[in-house]
Order: structure tokens, then sequence, then C-alpha cells
């Protein structure tokens, strides 16, 4: 017997609710599913906010079948914040009642190198991810945070503080780590421009916290109608990017550029803005293949690279930096009745600038 099965056979589960897609054109509907009795060192939260992520829609409608196919019934959702009703004996860092978060991991090796380096997004074991990984507990995959509750280990629960209002603190948990994180890499500070493309629930977390770590920073927008917001936002200026003269005007001038866009669009329109050694990161994951004209590495020794979430040690440090700085994302609270109209909202870019679930309403 492996270790899997054991954990597996070791399971004693319990029902609770929760909104499930159960095809790729579903949409999402209530549902019974089975989480785990917290084990000695879990923690079971009730959940309060769970922010909509538009990997939610992606994994729910299956587009990124090629690399990240669905296993349905799915219930996504890893922006989750709540309050712990249960703690396992072993549990040190919380106890009942305590606020807490959980974001894009649930469990990873904790021995690969990834682990130890603190990058458990990148564990070899692989990771497990809050939905749509096989769950190695229950059997299955594994279902996110648009329900009642979740049971993690406490060693992938975060702390948090209700300071700044709960909402706005839920999508920290993946656009706020999914954009620090890139940011931090390339020592982006005081001397630094940065360049947001994209201005959605990413897009605007990218923006006030490369404001917050003191660049001059630029969006890129194909939405006219959001420069104000992207100001009021932290940006120094803003260029629509479909504005061909506008676009050209900043070339040769950025230190870093952080790509926040779901769909496919033109990267050769960006890599020319770079500075020599400059770096563009994807954080947009658009399925479609993108191409690239090397010439416009090749030229400036430009770096084109990529980034998934953060480690878990990297998110708390990112909500400690948020709670510092008086960071929280900008949000719409729906119930979850609306959700299917929130995902068709978020495909028309109808967003300022996260849908926030209002788990109460799950009832
Ligand atoms: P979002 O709120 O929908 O924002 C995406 C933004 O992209 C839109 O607001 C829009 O900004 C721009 N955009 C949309 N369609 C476009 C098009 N056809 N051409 C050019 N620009 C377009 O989505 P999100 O939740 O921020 O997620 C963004 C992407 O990041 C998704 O692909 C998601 O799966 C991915 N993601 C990756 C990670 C990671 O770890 N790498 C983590 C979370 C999410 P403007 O209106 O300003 O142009
Ligand atoms: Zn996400
Ligand atoms: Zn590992």
């Amino acid at each position: 017997m492996n270790d899997t099965q054991a954990d597996r056979l070791a399971t004693r589960t319990f029902d609770t609710t929760a909104y499930a897609a159960s095809s790729p054109t579903s949409g999402l509907a209530p549902a019974t599913i089975r989480r785990r009795e917290p084990r000695p060192t879990d923690v079971q939260l009730e959940v309060l906010f769970c922010g909509v992520c538009h990997s939610d829609l992606h994994q729910v409608r299956d587009e990124w079948h090629k690399n990240m196919p669905t296993t349905y019934p799915c219930v996504p959702g890893h922006e989750i914040v709540g309050r712990v009703v249960k703690a396992g004996s072993a549990v040190r860092r919380f106890r009942e009642g305590d606020l807490a978060a959980v974001g894009c991991i649930v469990d990873s090796c904790r021995t690969c190198p990834s682990c130890q380096d603190g990058e458990e997004q990148f564990c070899e074991g692989p990771a497990m991810f809050t939905y749509n990984s096989p769950d190695r507990f229950v059997g299955g995959v594994t279902f996110g945070g648009y329900s009642k509750s979740v049971v993690v280990d406490e060693a992938f629960a975060l702390q948090i503080s209700d300071r700044l209002g709960l909402a706005g603190t839920a999508p920290l948990l993946c656009a706020g780590i999914t954009t620090y994180s890139p940011l931090r890499r390339a020592n982006v500070g005081k001397t630094s421009k940065v360049g947001v493309v994209g201005l959605g629930g990413l897009g605007h977390m990218g923006v006030k916290l490369a404001n917050a770590l003191g660049a001059r920073v630029v969006v890129f927008t194909t939405s006219p109608r959001k420069a104000e917001d992207a100001i009021r936002l932290g940006a120094h200026d803003v260029v629509v990017s479909t504005e061909p003269a506008e676009m050209r005007k900043q070339a040769k001038s950025f230190d870093f550029i952080l790509d926040t866009v779901s769909a496919a669009h033109d990267l050769n329109g960006y890599l020319p803005m770079l500075k020599r050694d400059g770096t563009l990161t994807m954080v947009g994951a658009p399925e479609a293949p993108l191409p690239i004209e090397v010439m416009n590495l090749v030229l400036a020794r430009r770096r084109f690279t990529g980034s998934l979430i953060g480690g878990i040690r990297e998110t708390q440090e990112m909500l400690d930096f948020c709670l510092e700085h008086g960071l929280t994302a900008d949000v719409e609270v729906i119930p979850i009745q609306k959700i299917d109209e929130a995902y068709e909202r978020l495909v028309r870019n109808d967003v300022k600038y996260r849908f926030v679930i209002d788990m109460a309403s799950l009832g």
C-alpha cells in the first residue's frame, strides 16, 4: 500500500454544500461535496468570502484543456477567507474562532527542492492545488472555495486581519500574490519604471503593489473608460494599447512589464518597450500560443518569462505588506446565486475590479 492509499483509507469525511459546474457549458449550481474531517494538523474553515478569479472561469469552461483538463464536477475558488471552526490537536498557529485564508495551494510534498525553497507551487510532488487537483485524502479532485467549508493543513493556511475588510482581502490570495511575486523577483523599487498590461483583477492589484513598492507605473489597457480608475489605483500614466502612435512613444523605457491579459494579444507591441536587459513577465494565461518576434529579445538582451502565483511564505509576506500599506482589492460583492452572471460579465470585461462572493448567501 502506498502513502496515498493509506491516507485515503484513514480519512473520514463529511458532507458540505458548494456550487459546482457539471460540464464546460452547464454553469454553476448547488451541489453536495465531501471534505475530509480535520486531521491533527488540519484546520476547518467556514468560508466567509471567496474571490472570483479569471482562472476559475478558464477551469470551469475547460479552456485549459491541453495543459490542465477539468474534472467534473468542478468547484472553483482559490481566494478564500474564513473563520476557523475546528482545529486539529496538533495545530499551533490557529485556534477556533481565528480568521484564516487559503489561496491556490492546499498541500505539497514538503521535501522536493521547490518545497524546500518555499516555492510550493512548483512542487515536484506535484503540488495539490485548491481545485481540480488529485485529492490524496478524499480521492477524486480537490474542491475550491465556492463552498460552505474547506479543510486544509495549517501549513497552507495564511494569517489575515479584518482591519482592511475581509471581502477586499480575499483577492489578495491569488490576484495579490500573483502580481507581488514577479514584482519582487524583478526587484521593482523606487527607480523602476513598470508597465502593467490589462486592468482586471490581477492588473489592478499589480498597479497598487508596484506603486506601493515605489515604482513609476504605466497601465496599458484596451479600455479607454478605465483610464481614470488606473490613475486612482496608483498609475502615473495610462496608454490605450489600441493606439499605435501612443504605444511607439513608450519604446525602450521600461525596466519591467507585467502582462495580466487573459486572452490572445500581440506581445510584440510590448517587447520593444523594454530597456536593455528588461523583462516582460506573463502571468495572464491564455491557452493559445502567442507568437514572439525573436529579434525583439535578441537585439536588447531582453527577457520574456512567466510566473505562477507564489509560495506560502511569500503569500504571507504579501498579506503583511498589504496590511502595512493599507492595500486591498476593489471589489463588487455578489451572492453565489449570481455567479453565472458574474462570469458573463468577466468575459465582457465588466468588473471593477474583482467579484467576491459573500458565502453567507449559500445558506
Ligand atoms: P480579468 O479580471 O478578466 O482581467 C483580464 C484583463 O485583460 C481585462 O480586464 C482586460 O483589461 C484585459 N483583456 C481581456 N481580454 C483582452 C483581449 N482580448 N485583448 C487585450 N486585453 C484583454 O482576469 P484576471 O482574473 O485578472 O486574470 C487574468 C489572467 O491571469 C487569466 O488568464 C488568469 O487565468 C491568469 N492568472 C494567472 C495566474 C498565475 O499564477 N500566473 C494567477 C491568476 C490568474 P483591459 O480592459 O485593461 O484591457
Ligand atoms: Zn486565481
Ligand atoms: Zn514538493
